[in-house]
């Protein structure tokens, strides 16, 4: 066993010594992983494959004792810290590179209370996994659209899905969370215990604590609900789009339709002369009462004339990996997104342009509709402030080989600046790749930055949990990067 040397918070480095290691792990419930040890490279693996980082030490903690243990390390010794839950996140700020790595994945414990309707949730635990416990009992909370994601920082960052017009947002169903702070404690938030700490959890990332466990609100939803995707040649792209917009408009609550546009995959259901052309699909999942579900999305199935209309009853659980095989991990990422309130003639012609400029296969642009339930909570209820947004449009660039980077991201680019002039500026947090620190202040938080920024310099004075879409403590001139 040997000495290690980790970064500092300030960018210097700091050395652990060989003995200093070894009490660690003994201390530690959980496993800790140096390079070149089992467990490493599986921590350190994250969905992003453009993020390839290496951490000095990385705590795969068992549980919040663990979490304390890491926390207090980093916070004694000045260490650099990153914080792991899903490894889902596009910016990669889960790993860093010879700091301290605290990994969360292992935490995997779900329990339902069926007759409160409530979850108690870990934060190595993905969607699906959630969705798994929650539906034995036909129960739900609103979650994302891939189900190998994670529920930790989906949460933080505000996380919505196709159940969200319907009850909001993931962290409008957050009941509370118990977090260890920068100083090393373990506290709970909610409305009544640190109901300030619990106000900036729900949309404030990873700015706050390590959350050890969390709490949801569920609600009655399937086993079955009716939902499915209905495939049109890109062609008629301007009418369907100028379509959906109308029966978005109309749609109720439980009807969710997204738009994704891409080359069609080879999916059984696609005729095989479309396979690799540009499509258009809607994405529609509807969240109540079946028949009342075939009236409601009819409208959108009436849409120009398909060549693939698979919607039907699907398990819910199904449905929310219904995704997932496009979407797996390993392959590289750069995302750019832009929130919108109208879905615009200018938005329109810019995402067809953007279509007919595809840099390979796997690119795509979803069009994803909030609105109803999220646009009811006033701007200042969570710390996730985008209340009016009704459409974000995320431009999903994914390809695999190295040499195609700057061809991918100046696409994503170029559509992110075609799609300003028609979108609010403000961007949804979880969406954000790592160069976009610029956009946090204004576009992820706008008129919540402030009480952000106050409560981080209350809670995370020298901004300990810096590798995040950063929340700069008010009051603190912090020194050295991520
Ligand atoms: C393919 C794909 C599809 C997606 N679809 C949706 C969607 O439909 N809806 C949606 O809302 N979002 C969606 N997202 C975005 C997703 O919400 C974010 O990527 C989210 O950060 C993933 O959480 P994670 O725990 O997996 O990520 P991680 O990369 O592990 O974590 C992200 C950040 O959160 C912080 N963090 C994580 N866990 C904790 C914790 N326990 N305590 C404190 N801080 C923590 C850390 O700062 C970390 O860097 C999608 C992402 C991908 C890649």
């Amino acid at each position: 066993m040997t000495d290690i040397t980790l970064r500092t918070l300030e960018g210097t480095t700091t050395t652990l010594s060989a003995t200093e290691v070894d009490a660690l792990r003994g201390r530690l419930r959980g496993a800790l992983c140096l390079p070149g040890e089992p467990g490493y490279e599986q921590a350190r693996a994250i969905w992003n494959a453009m993020i390839d980082r290496k951490p000095a030490l990385v705590v795969r903690a068992a549980g919040a004792a663990d979490v304390i243990e890491a926390v207090r390390l980093a916070r004694d010794r000045g260490l650099l810290l990153a914080v792991r839950g899903g490894g889902h996140n596009i910016a990669g700020n889960a790993v860093c590179d010879r700091g301290l790595m605290i990994d969360l994945s292992p935490m995997k414990s779900v329990r339902i209370d069926p007759q409160g309707r409530s979850a108690r949730v870990e934060p190595g635990v993905t969607l699906g996994e959630f969705d798994r416990e929650a539906q034995a009992f036909g129960l739900a909370t609103p979650l994302g659209i891939n189900s190998t994601t994670g529920v930790a920082g989906l949460t933080l960052g505000g996380g919505f899905g196709w159940l969200s017009r319907k009850h909001g947002l993931t962290v409008d169903n957050l009941l509370g969370a118990d977090v260890v702070t920068a100083d090393g404690t373990l506290v709970h938030a909610s409305m009544r215990e640190n109901p300030d700490l619990f106000w900036a959890l729900r949309g404030g990332g990873g700015n706050f604590g390590v959350v050890t466990s969390f709490e949801y609100e569920l609600h009655p939803v399937g086993p079955e609900v009716l939902s499915g995707l209905i495939v049109h040649p890109f062609s008629g792209a301007r009418q369907l789009l100028d379509g959906y917009r109308r029966v978005v408009a109309a749609a109720p609550p439980e009807l969710t339709a997204w738009v994704v546009m891409r080359k069609a995959p080879p999916l059984p259901f696609v005729p095989a002369e479309y396979h690799g052309k540009e499509v258009l699909v809607f994405a529609a999942c509807y969240a109540g009462d079946m028949e009342r579900g075939r009236k409601a999305v009819a409208p959108l199935q009436a849409l120009g004339k398909p060549i693939a209309d698979v919607i039907g009853p699907h398990p819910f659980a199904g449905w929310q990996a219904a995704f997932d095989p496009l979407l797996a991990p390993g392959a590289r990422n750069y995302w750019k997104s832009h929130d919108l309130t109208t879905l615009s003639d200018g938005a329109i012609n810019a995402l067809i342009d953007a279509v007919g400029h595809l840099p390979g296969p796997e690119c795509e642009i979803f069009v994803a509709n909030l609105g109803e339930a999220v646009n009811r909570a006033p701007v200042d209820a969570t710390a996730y402030p985008h209340r009016s947004v009704e459409f974000v449009v995320n431009v999903h660039t994914r390809w695999s080989n190295a040499s195609q980077d700057g061809e991918c991201i100046g696409w994503a680019r170029q559509v992110f600046d075609r799609l300003a002039p028609f979108a609010t500026g403000g961007v949804y947090v979880n969406f954000m790749p790592e160069d976009e620190g610029q956009r946090v202040a204004k576009g992820a938080y706008g008129p919540n930055y402030g009480r952000l920024a106050r409560l981080k310099g209350q809670y995370d004075p020298t901004n300990l949990f810096r590798m995040n879409q950063n929340i700069v403590p008010a009051g603190e001139r912090v020194s050295g990067t991520a």
